[in-house]
């Protein structure tokens, strides 16, 4: 019984892990136009709380600044530096 438990968390993990990287309106990978690279992270706008400061730190999330236009883009790419929306 606890090896059944045990195996259902570790289902709810990889399913966890293989969703983390969709872009939640398309379903598509998140994938850099620029270079290809999958390593992506979204950028959040205005003042980052503590969480958010943290998140970044580990290179969670890119900070974008207080400034948002229609223009900001909503991705990062870690690999190249790329942004777009
Ligand atoms: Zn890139």
């Amino acid at each position: 019984m606890r090896h059944l438990l045990l195996l259902l968390v570790l289902l709810i993990l990889a399913l966890t892990i293989l969703t983390a990287c969709k872009d939640p309106e398309t379903g598509d990978e998140l994938i850099c136009p620029e270079c290809g690279s999958e390593d992506v992270i979204p950028i959040a706008y205005g003042k980052p709380g503590a969480e958010l400061a943290e998140a970044a730190e580990r290179g969670e999330v890119f900070l974008g600044g207080c400034m948002i236009s229609e223009d900001s883009p909503n991705w990062h790419c870690k690999a190249c530096g790329a942004q777009w929306k």
